[in-house]
């Protein structure tokens, strides 16, 4: 099943739980804009080759368009689609005044020189300019994507519509009207999430393991934010493969090691160079799939959609499971889970800080003010906290899973706005 069918079948199946207005739940089954652009771009050769991207705006009611641009080569419309719709449901989630969007360029952006990337990246934003804007659409980072990008983003953007607008993007560096803390927002997010569960279940750090699928800036993140709290992180992955080091693994170390050899995959001890991310005598290389069958407390999904199917959902050994990917599980994966007992954290709950923060970065760029870190970690934790407590009162109330919980209660919120609104 396609991963927008699954969205569409979570937002049918949450509807019908909890009674919902079909009108409501028809608009919101479909994106309100869809975007194709040609992106010719000069190569370093000589060459002329045309990329294809895209931007998905689902619905706006409460607020801008917002959420990333992913740069894969996997990358199609109905993935833009899922993902542009996952973004309005996570948005409301924890009630922030902003929509639901989302980009994508067909591009392994590994492939590119630094100034190909950036032709690439100002060829898209001339293009989708006449769609975006600070109180229109608002992308930031997402897979393969980063704050230069954003940077480039909204320079080019500035430079066609004539005016200094940084908040048309979110996730830029310092320098460029980014917040403090949005690099480590989406881990930090869903690690008040977690805390929140770990002091509910009576649950002690240091006799808890943790396995990381996805070493990107949410699991390579949530990783040094974990093995600060004292958690024993055994296993880690990424694209390339992952390792499991039975003692715990040295988050900062394996950032480090994986920024050196590229992937985490190298970084078991033994090699030309040892980096000792071990915090034992050894380390092995293990495949993505035996990562997420390895015995653990936690499994961290932070790589891609899809991850967790009816093909392996029995296999998992985890006693929960913490989405900061999205869609990393489909709907087969989920009901085998909830049989066997599984807590499963959903992203649009579990990875809201990093949009969260980016809204704090909108409204900083308007005000043209800046935040000390404490305030935006002060504000992002009551945002999240906020959001599980409302999530939980909704499960327990309909008896059902946090992910039917999260859709409930992003849909009783849309629901409402589209009353008031007169959409319905
Ligand atoms: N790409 C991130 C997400 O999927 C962040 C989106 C944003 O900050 O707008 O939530």
């Amino acid at each position: 099943m396609s991963f927008f069918q699954n969205t569409l079948d979570l937002i049918e199946k949450a509807s019908k739980l909890m009674k919902l207005d079909l009108n409501v739940k028809e608009i919101l089954s479909n994106p309100n804009r869809i975007i194709e652009v040609s992106l010719p771009i000069k190569m370093d050769s000589g060459k002329v080759k045309v990329f294809r991207g895209f931007r998905v705006q689902h619905n706006d009611l409460a607020g801008p368009y917002k959420g990333g641009i992913r740069y894969h080569p996997q990358v199609d419309m109905e993935e833009v689609k899922a993902l542009a719709t996952l973004m309005t449901f996570k948005c409301a989630v924890v009630g922030l005044p902003l929509g639901g969007g989302k980009g994508g360029v067909i591009v392994d952006p590994k492939s590119l020189s630094l100034s190909e990337l950036e032709r690439l990246t100002r060829k898209y934003a001339e293009r989708i300019a006449p769609f975006i804007g600070p109180e229109v659409d608002v992308p930031a980072p997402d897979v393969n994507t980063d704050a230069q990008i954003m940077a480039w983003i909204a320079d080019e953007y500035s430079k066609v519509t004539g005016k200094n607008a940084l908040g048309v993007v979110t996730g830029k560096p310092l320098p460029v009207g980014g917040s403090l803390g949005r690099e480590k927002a989406t881990a930090r997010g869903g690690h008040y999430v977690l805390s929140e569960i770990v002091k509910e279940k009576n649950i002690d750090p240091k006799n808890t393991t943790i396995v990381i699928q996805g070493f990107g800036n949410a699991g390579a993140n949530a990783a040094r934010i974990l093995d600060e709290d004292g958690y024993k992180i055994i296993a880690a992955s990424d694209s390339k493969g992952g390792i499991y080091c039975k003692d715990g693994i040295h988050a900062i170390k394996a950032i480090q090691c994986k920024m050196e050899k590229g992937s985490i995959h190298e970084c078991t001890i033994g090699g030309a160079v040892d980096y000792h991310v071990s915090k034992g005598a050894t380390c092995q290389r293990i495949t993505n799939e035996e990562l997420l069958e390895l015995e653990c407390d936690i499994l961290i999904l932070s790589a891609m959609e899809n991850q967790v199917t009816g093909k392996n959902a029995a296999k998992i050994k985890a006693k929960m499971i913490l989405e900061l990917a999205n869609g990393p599980m489909d709907q087969e994966a989920d009901e085998i889970l909830e049989k066997r007992g599984i807590t499963v954290i959903p992203d649009i709950l579990a990875n809201a800080g990093g949009v969260t923060v980016s809204y704090f970065e909108l409204v900083q760029n308007q005000m043209n003010y800046y935040w000390p870190k404490d305030e935006i970690q002060q504000r992002l934790k009551v945002i999240m906290v906020n959001g599980w407590n409302r999530v939980k009162e909704v499960a327990a109330q309909y008896k059902c899973t946090l992910r039917m919980a999260a859709f409930i209660t992003a849909l009783s919120r849309l629901s409402e706005l589209m009353k008031l609104r007169g959409s319905v």
